[in-house]
């Protein structure tokens, strides 16, 4: 199994390593800091010892990165692996900014169950089960994001049952919340953010979530 060096380091931008298997294009690591694709958390771009990864996809508790068919790496290989560090960053902040919203809509909006959530590099997106706008909402939400956010809260992250890899993060003020993603360790990080609300059909709301830099 790979060990998910991203959970202890999030902001670490290289690692090497070593090749522990591989089956035509794809191959698995002993260790990596390259996060695939899970809880909505697109996965990271970069490469392993210059050979760009097209595809990061978690399997069981590994993850098989898949490379150009000509990669000619062989098990046991010492590799270098680099992550697009702009672009994790980016998706770090925007995947707490969103869980964050979410924990305001869960306390806020008794009853209100999210239906799918998806961070992207430009924005984030929670979808939402509720018969009404959540317009009128928005400018109280993004408030209180941003108040949260502008108080620069440690983001506490730990596992909580560590041989199945469930993971936490908790902050003041709200319940622990299960999340394997990768998690910037202040709320200050994430910046002011914006809210928009997109309407996708009745009794189905989503809000978009902007970084403002
Ligand atoms: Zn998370």
């Amino acid at each position: 199994m790979t060990k998910k060096v991203f959970w202890a380091d999030p902001y670490k931008t290289s690692l090497s390593t070593t090749v522990t298997s591989v089956s035509g294009p794809d191959i698995t690591l002993s260790e990596t800091i390259f996060f695939a694709f899970s809880g909505g958390q697109e996965s990271d771009a970069g490469t392993i010892e210059d050979h760009v990864v097209s595809a990061a996809q978690k399997q069981g508790q590994e993850i098989v990165y898949t490379l150009a068919d000509d990669h000619g790496l062989v098990t046991g290989q010492s590799v270098f692996v680099q992550i697009d560090w702009v672009r994790r960053y980016r998706l770090m902040r925007l995947h707490f900014a969103a869980e964050l919203v979410l924990e305001l809509f869960y306390k806020k909006l008794s009853g209100v169950s999210k239906v799918g959530a998806h961070i992207a590099q430009d924005k984030a997106r929670i979808d939402f089960a509720w018969p009404e706008s959540i317009a009128p909402l928005l400018p109280s939400m993004a408030s209180d994001a941003n108040s949260i956010i502008a108080a620069d809260l440690e983001i506490k992250t730990a596992f909580d049952d560590e041989p199945n890899e469930r993971r936490y993060w908790e902050i003041s003020g709200f319940s622990r919340v299960p999340c394997g993603g990768t998690h910037v360790k202040r709320t200050g990080e994430i910046g002011t953010i914006k809210l928009k609300r997109n309407n996708k059909g009745r009794g189905n709301e989503r809000v978009e979530i902007y970084l403002a830099s």
